[in-house]
């Protein structure tokens, strides 16, 4: 999962306007940004670098580097490869910049078939990269044209990319609509990107979702045309509702605070009340379906009048870390995990405490946390999580693999994953309640449960995906830079 944006921006500043909206999608990011701006005379200028948007553009002068009315750039989640968006490239008469989330699930087909067929030379490890050889070597006159022909005859699999070429955008959705990808505008700016909530950061408004297997072409003057390339057969990624998004974004027109919130509630119905003197969400992905959650017990409580929990922020976080689910090994992620995470005594000591978040994946950041409540002295500690477990990995541009989830490891038996964690008790919520939350949040974009994806729970994989995740790579290696003198 990344963070994709373009903007064009009349006044000529898209390289700056850019850098606050992948700032506000870091969320599914933080290893690493880049952006790629397009001049007057039609030369590209590039700032990238590994880890946070600010990080990397540090200083006015990333930003000076930067001029000219369009940008493209990402903020970076590792899967596939270990290169920092935009790519750019200049052969066969075509320059142009390309940013990627989403998984070519036929990459590694694509790419041996590209160096037997041209003799093509790759320059990075990304999937994205295959997309090159193919749109050089594609039948057609125009870049329109050849993109047709890619998307129609060589790539498969999830992917939301914006392509800048030639003063317009090229923005494209896989025909299942895995990834999100939204247009707004506001007077001088037109702006694509993955979080339909980042648009109003520049003051903009959310004008329409680029659909599953539709290519946008966006100009200065905004929307050019819209082409439907493939048939839609909608799979929208459901972990975009759980954690992924910023709550403050719709997915497939549906808010997802809203849906977290429904998630709670349905949480609650399913798992039923529990005694307890505080309930806790962990910050910051628990809190919008453990507000759900509580306001559903307040009103259990009153209608049986029981004494509902106190709501506390018994769970101290540190902001200024990368989110603990994206760092690359297991190691640093426990480190990370403990300097993130502290348990504020008073609330917990001598406590019967409801801790509350959104997903277990690999168990670490729960596991943590339940010991820190432990030596800070809770009697008991029952764990709600608002989504089934994660049994099968994600092929789609989710890094996780099959020997690092937790219910995975205990062959899926919850009560083995509940005594790894240390708690007393633990519920998550159905796929069923899954997807009452989200399906019933009503968008008139989706028509039901089929709509959605849900194969890290149910191993049912709408498409096939050719890389081996099973057991997660001992090395993971760094990164590699494509310059653009590399590629020209
Ligand atoms: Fe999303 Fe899971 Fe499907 Fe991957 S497998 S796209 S994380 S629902
Ligand atoms: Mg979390």
């Amino acid at each position: 999962m990344c963070g994709i944006a373009g903007v064009y921006d009349a006044g000529g500043e898209a390289g700056f306007k850019i850098i606050p909206l992948l700032a506000k999608m870091q969320n599914r990011g933080p290893q690493g940004a880049g952006v790629v701006s397009c001049d007057a005379s039609g030369a590209f200028h590039e700032v990238r670098g590994s880890g946070s948007v600010e990080a990397v553009f540090n200083s006015p002068e990333k930003v000076r580097q930067l001029p000219g009315r369009f940008a493209v750039g990402q903020v970076r989640y590792a899967t596939f490869g270990e290169t920092i968006q935009p790519l750019v490239w200049n052969q066969q008469g075509i320059m142009a910049a390309l940013t990627h989330n989403g998984e070519f699930a036929n990459a590694i087909t694509l790419r041996a078939r590209a160096e037997e067929q041209w003799g093509y030379k790759f320059q990075s490890t990304s999937d994205t990269e295959v997309l090159i050889p193919y749109l050089m070597y594609a039948a057609g006159e125009t870049f329109e044209e050849k993109l047709l022909e890619v998307l129609q005859s060589a790539i498969r699999g999830a992917f939301s990319f914006v392509i800048l070429y030639d003063g317009k955008f090229y923005c494209v959705r896989d025909q299942y609509g895995f990834r999100p990808l939204a247009f707004g505008m506001e007077e001088r700016l037109n702006i694509v990107l993955s979080e339909s909530s980042a648009i109003e950061v520049l003051g903009g408004r959310y004008i329409t979702d680029i659909e599953a297997g539709q290519l946008m072409v966006i100009g200065p003057s905004g929307i050019e045309k819209t082409i439907q390339w493939a048939p839609p057969t909608r799979k929208s990624c459901i972990f975009e509702h759980v954690y992924f998004a910023n709550p403050d974004s719709y997915v497939e027109r549906i808010n997802v605070s809203v849906a977290r919130d429904r998630m709670g509630k349905i949480l609650f119905e399913e798992s039923g009340w529990v005694d307890a003197d505080v309930f806790i969400p962990i910050l910051d992905s628990g809190l919008h379906p453990g507000l759900g959650l509580y306001e559903a017990m307040l009103e259990y409580a009153r209608e049986h009048g029981k004494k509902p929990p106190r709501l506390k922020a018994g769970v101290h976080r540190s902001w200024f870390l990368g989110r603990t689910f994206q760092q690359e090994d297991e190691v640093s992620r426990e480190v990370l995990q403990r300097v993130k995470s502290s348990v504020i005594k008073p609330w917990v000591e001598d406590q019967r405490v409801i801790l509350m978040d959104d997903s277990i994946v690999r168990g670490i950041v729960t596991r943590i946390v339940i010991q820190l409540m432990r030596l800070a002295g809770a009697r008991e500690v029952h764990v709600r999580i608002a989504s089934p477990p994660p049994l099968y990995p994600c092929g789609y541009g989710i890094d996780t693999y099959k020997d690092e989830l937790i219910a995975a490891r205990l062959n899926g038996d919850l009560e083995e994953v509940r005594r790894f964690l240390g708690a007393d008790s633990l519920c998550y919520l159905s796929l069923e309640g899954l997807y009452r939350a989200v399906v019933g949040a009503k968008s008139p974009s989706v028509r039901g449960e089929e709509d959605f994806c849900v194969a890290c729970f149910t191993g049912c994989y709408p498409i096939p995906f050719e890389q081996n995740r099973l057991t997660k790579p001992k090395k993971r290696g760094t990164s590699i830079f494509v310059p653009l003198t590399d590629l020209s």
